[in-house]
């Protein structure tokens, strides 16, 4: 029995997204949540979630939204961000029907400092909601890490309230996640406020549980966002076994993993530590470097391969009047990017084990 027997294909919300972690918990296996920044990426992390024949998460970060809106709108209120995101969610509302697979849509880190971002995400969700009896995307994270626990989870408590009332998933964090994202620049942070705590995860647990069984923590292990020499932070993925161990004891032995985990800031682990992470409840990895270099390459070797073909509108080594609209035509060489990054994307779900799932 598959995904499909389950929840339909297309943009999932409400208990569906529950449905579909449980079921990846169920058989030790993850989703990869890849960050997409316009149609091109987005319909290629379609094709390949198509092509392998499992679910997908597409995510957006505040930075990424404003760059589907277009880097020339201003930004200084969020409002590229906001347009941007119910843009790039109609757009993947759209076409993944057509691509026949169930759909996270996700939005990614919002900090403090971003909140009119998310305000304008939720005030769309809302109004999507009277009209279709469901929210516009799947599910967004809120980042409070940077602020004190009791100041993170008061806050998150706030908006999951709003959030459930129209079948919205909840992502938060905990911990900190090392290194540089969108801005946000971790790399100095202390080693040891880089792993969490399964009391606090816990205490994280109990607040939102209150309200709704629709949500996910990001619970720092030693995770770093983008790819760094090795060996400066230690990924403890065993540590996500304790957070699972402590919240079922609190909880009187049941259920065997009661946290749906989350997996930042793993570009360039290693397998075994995917395995280890997977098997403790985490049900979404997020993977955004990997598939940003992906998106590169194919461009990269296409201009290099074809250099010859692309300084002029005409002429080319075959002849001075042969024209080089086949060559120069985006959907010549932007499609080579695309192609590496369906293939990056399958490698993604391959080492989730999110292959053949529906
Ligand atoms: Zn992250």
């Amino acid at each position: 029995m598959g995904v499909l027997n389950i929840v339909p294909t297309g943009v999932l919300t409400g208990d569906n997204v529950r449905k579909l972690f449980d079921y990846a918990k169920d058989n030790k296996f993850a989703i990869p949540a890849i960050n997409v920044t316009s149609s091109s990426t987005a319909n290629a992390v379609l094709e390949a979630a198509r092509d392998i024949k499992s679910p997908i998460i597409i995510q957006v970060s505040q930075g990424g939204s404003a760059y589907f809106a277009g880097k020339g709108l201003a930004n200084d209120k969020q409002q590229a961000s906001v347009t941007g995101a119910v843009a790039a969610a109609l757009h993947i509302r759209t076409v993944s029907k057509s691509y026949g697979v169930p759909v996270v849509l996700h939005s990614d880190h919002c900090a403090h400092k971003l909140l009119p971002w998310f305000d304008g995400m939720l005030e769309a969700d809302e109004k999507y909601y009277k009209e279709h009896r469901e929210p516009l995307f799947s599910s967004h994270m809120l980042d409070l890490s940077e602020e004190p626990k009791d100041q993170n989870i008061a806050t998150c408590v706030k908006y999951y309230k709003r959030m459930a009332a129209i079948g919205l998933w909840l992502e938060m964090e905990i911990g900190i996640t090392g290194g540089e994202e969108d801005g946000v620049d971790n790399t100095g942070v202390d080693n040891a406020n880089l792993y969490t705590q399964p009391e606090d995860v816990f205490d994280i647990y109990n607040a939102l549980s209150k309200i709704g069984p629709n949500f996910s923590i990001a619970a720092g292990f030693g995770n770093v966002h983008g790819v760094y020499k090795p060996g400066n932070v230690r990924l403890r993925p065993d540590l996500l076994g304790k957070h699972q161990m402590y919240a079922r004891e609190q909880l009187g032995g049941k259920p065997e993993k009661p946290l749906y985990l989350v997996f930042h800031g793993g570009s360039g682990s290693t397998k075994e530590e995917i395995k280890t992470a997977v098997v403790n409840g985490v049900v979404k990895m997020n993977v955004d470097t990997d598939t940003q270099y992906a998106y590169l390459t194919g461009i990269r070797d296409f201009v290099e391969k074809k250099k010859d073909y692309i300084q002029a509108q005409v002429g080319n080594p075959e002849g001075p009047d042969k024209p080089n609209k086949k060559y120069y035509d985006p959907r010549v060489w932007v499609r080579e990017g695309e192609k590496t990054l369906v293939e990056r994307v399958k490698e993604a779900c391959t080492d989730l084990g999110n292959v053949n799932r529906l």
